[in-house]
């Protein structure tokens, strides 16, 4: 065996599938019960390319059944239920998911190609607790929000893409339901399994039928409900191209809408900064997750006199992660997304070598099947290449440097987008001076990608608009009588 093959195979520990308990067939979640689809699609495992399951294309019409379910459920009840009750529905979905993390951390990891112990110890921990959060929140409205009197809006209308798949729905459906309002959600074409089994839970929980309602099917059944006029809200996560196209079909409607979109994070690394701590940092800020990270810090900014020290470490941190099977619990990096994914990572990473960028690549022996991207740091990157401006949603890191903190701030904010930014130095007083002047709408402080659940979370400029997390998560989901 050769150093390589220790490193990359090591003693696999692959979870067992049948903690997933698949079911060969899903149909739809309308109005409390399984509604058998007119048309349907078979979702693979992107690790293995194998067919997991049969799950249904929502038409027109069944996103029609799906929002009068939602609505029916709305006047006939779960607005008028008191508040503490509703509050108790919340946290007993926030104990179930809880109870039955393992089935869905493997199910997560083997629909949507992430490593076991990121499904096991982010995903599932972080939906737990959002739940338990907005529970929190659901009878103390008018404490929330004093003088304004709070009511819920009514269907909303929710969509999601594919990188955290169950904690994106944990992020819509939990301040929804706590706001009072019902739901129908659909999740990403690629990644619909948790969704479908987080039914279950529902059901398990004994909320009130058509509550929540789980429409699968791809982009067309998302424009079908954006379309509804029986929508009352849009809640949106995914690409500035469909957001943009979203905020077209919907001016002039009425309708509610936040969007939760693209960027092109910075992490900028002081000299002062504790290097070993920031390396982590840098690794974990934009391979975590394959680099399918909204927020990845993407574009890594180092002072100049500390910059060879340091892009010497992240080349020697880079030959230690794991990447393979994202059902072994010892795997740092695991499978692209999807075929379309790994095309457009490809296709932004030729462009960085043609237009001048050197690029490093740890040795790595990748799966014959599936769908893999070796973890890659590209050095010498001008601002003007296409890897420094826009997002590729990849373990693809953008090195660039800077000699000052007013000429890190400029071209940190020279992005179209403003999702998030990481800080690196000693000095809290610029820490402090940069978190002003950062156009971000978060921004970490000698760490990076942290989440919880009582922190608004979203952006500036073609980020999008709008909090999820938080007293801000609640705003988009009430109307009030001012
Ligand atoms: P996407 O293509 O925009 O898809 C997002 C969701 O919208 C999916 O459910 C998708 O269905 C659906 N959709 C596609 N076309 C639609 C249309 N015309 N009308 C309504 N819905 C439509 O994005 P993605 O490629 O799945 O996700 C990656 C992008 O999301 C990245 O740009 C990333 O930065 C962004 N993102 C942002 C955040 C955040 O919080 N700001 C979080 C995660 C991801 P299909 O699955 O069938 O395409
Ligand atoms: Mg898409």
């Amino acid at each position: 065996m050769t150093e390589l093959d220790k490193k990359q195979i090591g003693v696999p520990v692959p979870a067992d599938w049948a903690y997933a308990r698949l079911q060969e067939r899903y149909g739809h979640f309308v109005g409390g019960d399984w509604l058998e689809p007119a048309e349907t699609y078979t979702t693979i495992s992107p690790a293995t390319e194998e067919p997991l399951a049969e799950v249904g294309q929502a038409t027109p019409e069944e996103v029609d059944r799906a929002v009068a379910a939602a609505r029916a459920a709305f006047e006939n009840g779960w607005s008028g239920l008191a508040a503490s009750e509703r509050a108790k529905y919340l946290f007993r979905i926030a104990r179930i998911l809880q109870e039955r993390a393992r089935e869905f951390a493997v199910l997560e990891s083997l629909n949507g190609g992430k490593p076991i112990k990121e499904s096991r110890d982010v995903d599932l921990p972080l939906a737990a607790a959002h739940f338990f959060y907005y529970a929190g929140w659901a009878d103390k409205l008018e404490y929330a929000f004093p003088n304004r009197r709070p009511h819920p809006i009514g269907v909303a209308g929710q969509i999601i893409p594919w990188n955290f798949p169950l904690l994106m729905l944990a992020w819509k459906i939990a301040p929804a339901l706590a706001a009072g309002n019902t739901v129908v959600l659909k999740p990403a074409e690629t990644t619909p399994l948790t969704a479908l089994l987080f039914a279950d839970v529902l059901r398990q929980a004994e909320l009130p039928a058509g509550v929540v309602n789980l429409l699968t099917g791809d982009g067309r059944t998302g424009a079908a409900l954006v379309e509804h006029p029986g929508v009352d809200k849009i809640a949106f996560t995914g690409s500035t191209e469909v957001g943009k196209a979203i905020q077209r079909q919907l001016a002039g409607s009425g309708k509610r809408l936040t969007l939760e979109l693209g960027g092109k994070a910075a992490n900028i690394v002081f000299d002062d900064a504790a290097l070993d701590q920031a390396v982590e940092g840098i690794v974990n800020g934009i391979y975590f997750n394959q680099g399918h990270v909204c927020c990845a810090g993407s574009r890594l900014f180092v002072q100049e006199s500390i910059y060879e020290p340091l892009v010497e470490k992240l080349r020697r941190r880079l030959e230690t992660l794991r990447v393979g099977d994202p059902l072994d619990k010892n795997t740092d990096v695991g499978a692209i997304n999807s075929a379309q994914q790994l095309a457009k990572i490809r296709e932004l990473v030729a462009s960085g070598e043609e237009e001048g960028a050197q690029i490093y690549q740890p040795p790595c022996r990748l799966p014959e099947k599936g769908y893999w991207f070796v973890p890659t740091v590209f050095t010498e990157v001008a601002q003007s290449y296409r890897i420094a401006q826009e997002e590729i949603f990849g373990p693809v890191l953008s090195v660039l440097t800077f000699r000052t903190p007013e000429e890190a701030l400029e071209k940190a904010n020279n992005t179209p987008y403003g999702l998030s930014a990481g800080v690196w130095t000693e000095k809290g007083s610029r820490i402090l001076w940069m978190a002003q002047r950062l156009r971000a709408g978060v921004v970490w402080a000698n760490t990076f990608n942290r989440f919880d659940p009582t922190s608004p979370f979203g952006g500036y400029k073609e980020s999008g608009f709008g909090r999820e997390g938080g007293l801000h998560g609640l705003e988009p989901y009430l109307r009030f009588d001012e």
